[in-house]
C-alpha cells in the first residue's frame, strides 16, 4: 500500500503543512466557537488601545502617546476578524467549498475558512508572542472539542450503566438498552442519535471498544480515548445531510455486526477488531459534503495535495492520523506499534474509495473461487476488513425500509446541495447531482445495482451460513422493488428523465 509521504513516527512532530497546530474549527457549533474567541479577540483591542496609549505592552514604547499607522492598522485588522467570524456564523457556518477568497493558510483542513487569523495578526513582532498565542488558540479549540463532545456541558443529567465507565456517562435509560441490542441489525442509528443528544458516535465507540475488551487488552487511557472520539465526531460536518456523525456512527454499528459473523469472530485478533472499529469510525471524518470531482474541479488544495487520487480518503486518514497523535490515545505504545496501526488504518479508509471497487470485487471473487482465503494470515484477514468495511459503508440499502429511505434522501440531498452549487457557480452540474433530472428513485436503483449488489452477494457467499447476509440481501431485494415502484410513478407523473444511471468506476457517488 503507497503510504504518502509524510507518514512519521508517532514522537516525531507533524508536518506544519499538513498537521499545523491549528485544526479546522467546528463549524456545528460556530456560536460556542464564536463566543469562545471573542474574549481572545476583546484580549487584542485592548492591547492595541494599550499601545495607542502607550501601556506596558506598547511596542517599544517609541510613538509612546501615539495613534500611529501600525495600531490603526492592528486595531482595524482584529475588528475585520471580529466582524468575520459573526458574518461567518450568521451565515450558518457554511462556506462553499474551493472558497477562492482563502489565504493558503487558511485552507488547510476540508473546510475552507480557518480561524487561524488570530495568530497572523501583527500585534507584536516577537516569536514569543506569536508562539503564546498559538499555544492560546491551540488550548482554545481544544476545549471547543470537548465542550462539543461532552454531553454534561449540554445540560443532560449523568446516568452511568455498570458497564460503561466513561468520564461523563450520562446515558439515558433507552439509549443505555439500544446499546444493549448493538449487535442486532435493525438497530435505528437515528433514534440512538436522539437519545444521545447527538453523541452517537462517541458513546457507541466507547460502548464497542468497552464490550470488546480493546481498553482494557490495548490499555487504553478512557480520558484520552474520549478526548480522541470527541475530536473525531466533531470533525465531522453536522451540516452534511449524509456524510456526517451519525454516518460514521451507523457504519461503526454495521462493521461490529459484521465483525460478530462466526466466520470472522473466531479469527480476528484484538488489533484487528481494534483496527476495524476505528476505521469505520473515522472512515470520512472532515468530509466536506461534495465529492472528489467537485474537489478537482474547483482546485481544491486537498486535490493538489493528494494529486487528484483518493483526495477525499487520504484527508479521512490524515485527519485521523494526526487526531490520534493530537489526543496521544497510542503514545504508550511502542513506536512501531502505533506506526503499524495509522497505516493499517490508512489501508482500510483508502478501501472506501468506491473508483477502486472493481479492483476489490474481482480480487474478492477470485479468493472466493479458487477457496484460498486463509483468515489465519494476517494479510487474509485485513483484507476480508477492508471488505467488510467496504460492505458497511453501502449498507444503507441492506436496512429495512424505513431507515433505507432515510438514507437515501439524505445522500441524494447532498448530491443535490453540489449541483445547486455547481449551478451558481456555472459549472457543469456532475452526475446524480441535478435535482431536476436526477430522481432519489433512479440514484437509488443505480446505486443498487452496480455498487450494493454485487458486492453482497459476494459477501453473502463469504459468510455464508450466515442469517444476518440472508436478513440484509432480503431488504436488499425488497427495497430495490419498492424503489422500482416508485420510479415507475415518478416517471408517469413527472416528465423528467429520470433512467437509472450507473454509479460504478469513476462517478464517486458515496
Ligand atoms: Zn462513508
Amino acid at each position: 500500500m503507497p503510504v504518502p509521504e509524510g507518514l512519521r513516527g508517532p514522537d516525531e512532530p507533524p508536518h506544519p503543512g499538513l498537521w499545523g497546530p491549528l485544526r479546522t474549527p467546528p463549524i456545528g457549533c460556530g456560536g460556542l466557537s464564536l463566543a469562545l474567541e471573542l474574549p481572545a479577540l476583546v484580549r487584542q483591542l485592548r492591547a492595541a488601545w494599550r499601545a495607542r496609549r502607550g501601556g506596558p505592552r506598547g511596542p517599544g514604547g517609541s510613538h509612546t502617546g501615539t495613534w500611529g499607522e501600525s495600531d490603526k492598522e492592528e486595531v482595524e485588522e482584529v475588528r475585520r476578524d471580529v466582524e468575520d467570524r459573526i458574518a461567518h456564523v450568521e451565515a450558518g457556518g457554511r462556506r462553499t467549498s474551493g472558497h477562492a477568497d482563502a489565504s493558503p493558510v487558511e485552507r488547510r483542513g476540508s473546510y475552507p475558512l480557518i480561524d487561524v487569523r488570530i495568530l497572523k495578526s501583527k500585534t507584536s513582532g516577537q516569536q514569543g508572542e506569536v508562539e503564546s498565542g498559538r499555544r492560546q488558540m491551540r488550548r482554545q479549540l481544544s476545549f471547543q472539542r470537548y465542550c462539543h463532545a461532552s454531553r454534561l456541558l449540554r445540560g443532560l443529567v449523568p446516568r452511568a450503566p455498570p458497564s460503561l465507565h466513561l468520564l461523563d456517562d450520562d446515558y439515558l435509560g433507552q439509549a443505555a438498552y439500544m446499546l444493549s441490542k448493538v449487535d442486532t441489525w435493525n438497530f435505528d442509528i437515528f433514534l440512538f442519535d436522539r437519545l444521545t443528544n447527538g453523541n452517537s458516535l462517541v458513546t457507541l465507540m466507547c460502548h464497542l471498544f468497552n464490550v470488546s475488551g480493546l481498553v482494557h487488552h490495548f490499555q487504553l487511557d478512557m480520558v484520552k480515548l474520549h478526548r480522541f472520539l470527541g475530536m473525531v465526531q466533531e470533525d465531522y460536518h453536522s451540516q452534511n445531510p449524509y456524510h456526517n456523525a451519525v454516518h460514521a456512527a451507523d457504519v461503526t454499528q454495521a462493521m461490529y455486526c459484521y465483525l460478530q459473523e462466526p466466520k470472522l469472530s473466531e479469527q480476528l485478533s484484538p488489533l484487528d477488531v481494534f483496527l476495524g472499529l476505528m476505521a469505520a469510525a473515522a472512515h470520512d471524518v472532515d468530509h466536506p459534503g461534495v465529492n472528489q470531482p467537485f474537489l478537482i474541479k474547483t482546485r481544491h488544495h486537498l486535490a493538489s495535495l493528494y494529486q487528484n487520487t483518493s483526495v477525499l480518503e487520504s484527508h479521512h486518514w490524515r485527519s485521523t492520523v494526526g487526531m490520534l497523535r493530537e489526543s496521544g490515545l497510542l503514545s504508550h505504545l511502542p513506536a512501531d506499534t502505533s506506526q503499524n496501526i495509522e497505516q493499517q488504518l490508512g489501508s482500510l479508509i483508502l478501501a472506501t474509495d468506491i473508483s477502486r471497487q472493481n479492483e476489490f470485487l474481482s480480487t474478492f471473487r477470485e479468493h472466493l473461487e479458487s477457496r484460498d482465503l486463509d483468515l489465519q494470515l494476517a494479510s487474509h484477514r485485513h483484507f476480508i476488513l477492508q471488505i467488510a468495511l467496504k460492505c458497511a459503508d453501502v449498507c444503507n440499502p441492506c436496512r429495512f425500509w424505513e431507515l433505507s429511505k432515510q438514507w437515501s434522501e439524505r445522500v441524494c440531498e447532498e448530491f443535490y446541495r453540489q449541483g445547486d452549487l455547481e449551478r451558481k457557480f456555472d459549472m457543469e452540474i456532475s452526475p446524480l447531482c441535478n435535482q431536476q433530472a436526477d430522481s432519489v428513485p433512479a440514484i437509488q436503483i443505480g446505486f443498487i445495482s452496480y455498487i450494493v449488489a454485487p458486492l453482497f452477494e459476494e459477501w453473502h457467499r463469504f459468510t455464508e451460513p450466515s442469517p444476518l447476509s440472508h436478513t440484509m440481501m432480503g431488504h436488499l431485494h425488497r427495497n430495490q422493488a419498492r424503489w422500482s415502484r416508485l420510479l415507475r410513478a415518478d416517471t408517469q407523473t413527472q416528465p423528467r428523465a429520470t433512467e437509472p444511471r450507473p454509479g460504478g468506476e469513476g462517478e464517486d457517488i458515496r
